[in-house]
């Protein structure tokens, strides 16, 4: 049994004697069981240091946590300290430098509204409340994405703590092979402290939801990857079938009911912004039009996620392209007839930047796919916690003929190792990093970096 009281740290440690210890282990997403040795709650890098030394003296393994909304793939966590840097939230904004530098816990809605405060933004996804870094290790697939590619490739710098608890700054000078990896290929090389991420002077854009019936169905899909087709990368959007649940928080249009959505974010000005939506205005009479010309900061508000912990089994998959029998397939599987059990099944649009080599990118430079399918249900009853696993194989299964090669990290919900996710050549890459960095394998992430061939 490891002493955990000789660790000597500003943060919290708790153990599965404390009295709140399913409070402690608990992630964002409730589903993930995580059983570790103790939970570490990190007040600074010292701190972080001081645990990934203790646990290096121990034999013990380190699994860092933002938030706990990649969660479900992590491991059950056997002989392993979670770190959670969620008391770690500080962001700067150098206004002329346009960067932030933000800790480890900060939330991507803390980021906008930072930035927001100087006119510039970040490259923010679809939740307010998922932890920067997480996201930005896995990827970062932005409503700004089609334009300014991966959010992975716009860090500057990482600083982090070595697997033997060492303090480090890291970019394209210095360390650059373990810079290129943790910039898409997860967190499994070391624990970050802090990120510097550059900005983009842009503090408005047009972007929100229309939400239509259901009943739409496959006829609007073609017309929104009609649409799609011809937008430019200053376009971001995601068309979804969503049957929120009959919750007070969830608002009374789309409460309970399987409706349609589509969600974006046109760069540019108001007015331009207003007629290429315009076509897709024209799908049929919505239910809710929530699209407006609104601060960068609002972005990570138009998808409409959930802002507390939910349980979530999820999975994703890329897709080449959407040709009318792959939209019949993803409607008898997605649509109201279907008989999903999910929350929700969607398309999110790649292209543009994110389909480009980045320059100087990291182990994600770019992924060569149509779109990014992405599904979820709430397990909120045994029944469901069976039926939802087996809609989403369902859904896999329907779709694997338009299945691109390669998957998106962010959205990789099953328990698979990194090598399942990244191309081969990227891999062999990775696990040499590991074995350079952490070469005993004692950095966890929620999808494991093999050590590979010596
Ligand atoms: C509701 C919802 C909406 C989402 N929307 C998007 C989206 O629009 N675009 C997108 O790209 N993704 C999206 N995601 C996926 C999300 O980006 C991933 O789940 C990501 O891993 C979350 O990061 P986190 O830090 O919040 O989660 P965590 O579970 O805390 O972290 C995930 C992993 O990141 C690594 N990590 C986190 N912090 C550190 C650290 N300090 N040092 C080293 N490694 C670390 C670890 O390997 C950890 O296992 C969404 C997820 C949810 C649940």
């Amino acid at each position: 049994m490891t002493d955990f009281t000789e660790l000597a740290i500003a943060g919290r440690i708790a153990t599965p004697e404390d009295s709140d210890w399913d409070q402690a282990r608990a992630a964002w997403n409730l589903a993930a069981d995580q059983r570790p040795e103790a939970v570490v709650f990190a007040e600074s890098g010292d701190d972080v240091a001081a645990t990934v030394r203790f646990a290096a003296e121990r034999g013990l393994k380190v699994a860092t946590q933002g938030t706990g909304h990649g969660a479900a793939p992590l491991a059950p966590l056997e002989g392993t300290v979670l770190l959670k840097t969620e008391r770690m939230r500080g962001i700067d904004v150098d206004p002329e430098g346009r960067i932030a530098r933000l800790e480890a816990g900060a939330l991507s809605l803390e980021l906008g509204e930072a930035a927001g405060a100087h006119g510039m933004c970040s490259l923010p996804g679809s939740s307010p409340d998922v932890g920067v870094v997480g996201y930005t290790l896995g990827g970062g697939l932005s409503w700004l994405g089609r334009r300014y590619g991966f959010a992975c490739n716009r860090v500057a710098a990482i600083e982090l703590v070595t697997a033997e608890g060492e303090a480090r700054t890291v970019d394209a000078e210095n360390d650059s092979d373990l810079f290129w990896a943790m910039r898409g290929g997860g967190g499994g090389y070391a624990v970050v402290t802090a990120l510097r991420v550059n900005l983009l002077p842009i503090a408005e854009v047009y972007a929100g939801a229309l939400v239509f019936p259901a009943e739409v169905g496959a006829e609007a899909v073609r017309a929104y990857r009609d649409w799609a087709a011809g937008v430019p990368d200053e376009v971001s959007s995601v068309v979804r079938f969503l049957t929120p649940p009959p919750l007070p928080d969830v608002p009374e249009p789309i409460r309970g009911r399987p409706r349609l959505t589509i969600d974006g974010a046109c760069i540019g000005g108001q007015a331009e912004g207003e007629a290429t939506i315009a076509p897709l205005r024209e799908i049929g009479e919505t239910i809710m039009d929530t699209f407006a010309w609104m601060p960068t900061a609002g972005l990570s508000r138009i998808h409409m996620d959930p802002e507390n912990p939910v349980p979530g089994i999820g999975e994703g998959m890329t897709v080449s392209d959407l040709p009318d029998e792959a939209i019949d397939a993803f409607v008898s599987v997605a649509g109201s007839d279907s008989g999903s059990p999910l929350l929700l099944s969607e398309l999110r649009h790649l292209g543009g930047a994110l389909g480009r080599r980045a320059e100087n990118g990291g182990a994600l430079s770019h992924l060569d796919a149509g779109f990014v399918m992405y599904s979820v249900g709430l397990p909120m009853t045994p029944e469901l916690g069976e039926a939802i696993p087996a809609h989403l194989k369902r859904i896999e299964q329907t779709m694997s003929p338009w299945r691109a090669d390669g998957h998106y990290y962010n959205f990789v919900e099953g328990p698979c190792d990194v090598d399942v996710i990244l191309p081969p050549d990227v891999c062999a890459r990775l696990a040499e990093v590991k074995r350079r960095w952490d070469p005993d394998g004692r950095v966890v992430a929620n999808h494991a970096v093999s050590l590979g061939e010596v």
